[in-house]
């Protein structure tokens, strides 16, 4: 084997290991600040990791949501209304919050039910 075999295959088993540990842990992070725009899948995240991000919206307009401490938060917007804003924070499955002039959507989805379809199937 040439050395720049062996490299490749350490790169492959340190991506192999990191994605299962990715997956792994996703699956038991639970629950995950799902967020779309205009109905479309924009992007998620787990509600357990603190992190802070702008929701980039096509055509100019942004979102800034930030996760902390298990609660989803938009704490800035460039809507006129800023109702979103003034939303509370939120932490259980199926609670949102709404951006209508963004046709922003942050919403919590639990994994529970694509767990028990898993063990149906
Ligand atoms: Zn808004």
């Amino acid at each position: 084997m040439k050395r720049n075999d062996i490299i490749l295959i350490g790169i492959l088993l340190v991506i192999a290991v990191g994605a299962f540990f990715y997956f792994n842990n996703n699956r038991k992070e639970g629950d995950k600040v799902v967020v779309t725009i205009d109905g479309k899948f924009y992007k998620e995240f787990p509600l357990n990791k603190d992190i802070e991000t702008d929701i980039e919206v096509p055509g100019g307009g942004s979102n800034h949501l930030v996760i902390k401490d298990g609660y989803a938060d938009v704490t800035a917007a460039s809507c006129p209304d800023e109702l979103c804003v003034h939303q509370k924070s939120i932490h259980s499955v199926k609670e949102s919050i709404i951006c209508l002039p963004n046709k922003v959507v942050v919403e919590i989805k639990g994994d529970a039910e694509s767990e028990l379809d898993g063990v149906a199937n």
